[in-house]
């Protein structure tokens, strides 16, 4: 047992015998099978300032030292006949969120023009609702991508809902590129998370994205009550659906919402889910979205040590994020660049 203490925490031995074979593992492109993530979670969040050399080095062997950013727009807000627990969106709950209707084409090209000047590298159109219907709307939506190829240099990416694949196709002719869907959690919780469509729709929607040869750009939200257990359980799904991105949001309690009450994770616990994805998805984009300020609080700049490679710069969809300049200083401060 080598007794060196930081932060109180004895950096055992055989933890770092764990860790450097898991990193091998991880390293070789692989991700860490159940029975390892199971024995990384054992090791609790208290460990992390011991698991972050590791996470890092498997970051910046597949990632490098470049950091995606991307930036959202709300193009229509509210009134969503959807259940789901976390989210300000639903009408079922009385939040107070902004709700509208489709925002204009032009609305949507100059929000993704100033996601550019922040130096996002992706910009996605994010609708509420089970998915985007209206002929008027996917019209406003193929406006939007047209005039985004043409003037924006950003690269397009959409969050409609559960979209059927002609409207995909028709979106993909008008440029979209990227396609983002979150599981949202594992297949087991999901049922506490949302009773209004089941998870197969969810995930035959990545799945269709997919085929038609989108990125795919899909992750989750924890802190909704979920185990350790369930944030395995959505990595491995999302390793088997081939995705290319993975989102990880943290729960930022809506008012109003059933979970308004819910506790905040600890940044520590934040910074092992980033770890864990790491290692499990050792090759994949890891991009740290809502909830990063309110939950990782000053250890935000711990993030790309755990592992991600990239994160949600501006506004989120019904909450602020913090000033953007203060974003790119600390990829300054931590000898990281944006993406280009
Ligand atoms: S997460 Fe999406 S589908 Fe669920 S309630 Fe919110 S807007 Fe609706």
């Amino acid at each position: 047992m080598v007794d060196n203490r930081l932060f109180g925490v004895v950096f055992s031995l055989s933890v770092m015998e764990f860790l450097e074979r898991i990193t091998e593992i991880a390293l070789s492109g692989a991700g860490i099978c159940q029975e390892d993530a199971e024995e990384f979670v054992r090791l609790g969040p208290e460990r992390i300032f011991q698991v972050l050399p590791y996470s890092e080095r498997i970051r910046r062997h597949f990632k490098g030292d470049e950091v995606s950013l991307c930036s959202i727009v709300n193009a229509k807000s509210g009134l969503c006949g959807e259940d789901c627990t976390f989210c300000a969106q639903s009408v079922r709950y009385n939040t107070g969120a902004p709700t509208y209707p489709m925002v204009p084409a032009e609305k949507i090209v100059e929000t993704a023009l100033e996601a550019r000047r922040w130096k996002a590298r992706e910009f996605s159109i994010v609708t509420s609702g089970t998915k985007v219907a209206k002929k008027e709307d996917v019209a406003t939506l193929e406006r939007a991508l047209r005039l985004m190829k043409e003037k924006a240099g950003i690269e397009r990416c959409a969050s409609l809902g559960i979209l059927d694949k002609e409207t995909l196709k028709r979106l993909k002719e008008a440029g979209l590129e990227s396609y983002h869907h979150n599981l949202e959690t594992s297949r087991s919780f999901f049922p506490k998370v949302c009773t209004t469509h089941s998870y197969e729709e969810d995930v035959q929607t990545v799945r269709a994205a997919k085929e038609l040869g989108f990125y795919v750009c899909s992750g989750g939200i924890f802190g909704l009550g979920e185990s350790w257990q369930d944030r395995i359980e959505l990595a491995m799904t999302l390793r088997e659906l081939d995705v290319d991105s993975v989102p990880i949001n943290f729960l930022n309690p809506r008012p109003g919402t059933p979970l308004e009450g819910a506790r905040y994770l600890t940044p520590r616990e934040c910074l092992m889910i980033i770890a864990l994805y790491r290692f499990i998805l050792p090759q994949k984009s890891i991009i740290v979205c809502g909830g990063r300020e309110v939950n990782l609080r000053d250890l935000q700049c711990l993030i790309f040590a755990a592992g991600a490679n990239g994160m949600m710069i501006g506004n989120y969809l019904t909450t602020y994020g913090r000033p953007p300049e203060e974003d790119l200083r600390m990829l300054e401060d931590l000898g990281l660049k944006p993406r280009k």
